[in-house]
């Protein structure tokens, strides 16, 4: 595997490592396992740079989303149990994510930490083929060999939900000029009569006035899907033909539900 160390981390480093995963590369079945600190990244990191604690995290995500990097991907963590043992969240075919909590681990997270999350989740699933989804992104209490509660309260599934959007990695530029046709077709610049049913399903996928960038960024659509639905509905008012009001708010209901 190619030494990986994340540009938009800090890197700490530790001496708690298995070097090149003593032969594994991530590829499937491999995962990513999420932690909660039960503290504060500064005292995690006094941990993991002790090679007595023989322990360490890949990343650590704090409460202002700020990110951590403990340990090249190339190498092993040592976070979830087990190294060498096989079965899920093995240490060799995971990268784990510590999720800073203050101490406060049955509390909500801040919205910066679900935000950071997602895209680093979503990273790295991208870079290694990791489906994105709760069978491949776990917590560190569903791994095998674990006796644990982590992590706690922390929300796996909105940071899996968050990742599989990619609502992260929006193009401003594009959502803008999404926005753009959304707005037009809204003052209805087909030069029809407004459909008010068309009216109500850009404004719903707009997320209620806060615009498209928004609704992606906060889980609510996909750009991909909004994207189609956007271009569809343009296809169908250009073209001239009567548009079907009741199809065009199924398939934008069908978008927002796979979103
Ligand atoms: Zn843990």
């Amino acid at each position: 595997m190619q030494s990986y160390r994340s540009p938009r981390a800090h890197w700490l480093g530790s001496p708690n490592f298995t070097p090149g995963r003593a032969g594994h590369d991530m590829t499937q079945p491999s995962w990513v396992v999420l932690h909660t600190m039960v503290g504060w990244v500064s005292g995690a990191n006094a941990r993991f740079q002790q090679s007595s604690e023989q322990a360490s995290a890949t990343y650590g995500v704090g409460l202002d989303g700020a990110l951590y990097q403990w340990v090249d991907e190339a190498d092993a963590a040592w976070a979830n149990g087990a190294t060498g043992r096989g079965g899920r969240g093995d240490n060799l075919d995971s990268i784990s994510i510590e999720h800073e909590d203050g101490g406060r681990y049955n509390d909500p997270r801040p919205d910066a930490l679900y935000t950071s999350s997602s895209a680093l989740v979503r990273d790295i699933c991208l870079r290694y083929g990791i489906p994105i989804d709760r069978a491949h992104v776990i917590g560190h209490r569903e791994c095998d060999f674990s006796s644990t509660a982590c992590p706690d309260a922390l929300d796996m599934d909105r940071i899996v939900a968050g990742a599989a959007t990619g609502g992260d990695d929006v193009d401003p530029t594009l959502a803008a000029k999404l926005d753009q046709l959304a707005n037009v077709l809204l003052s209805g610049g087909d030069n029809r009569v407004q459909n008010p049913a068309i009216f109500a399903a850009l404004a719903a996928i707009r997320g209620d006035d806060k615009g498209l960038l928004a609704a992606i960024q906060a889980g609510q659509a996909s750009l991909t899907a909004v994207t189609s639905q956007l271009a569809a509905i343009k296809a169908e008012i250009e073209a001239g033909g009567s548009v079907d009001a009741a199809a065009v708010l199924a398939r934008i209901e069908h978008a927002l539900q796979a979103a």
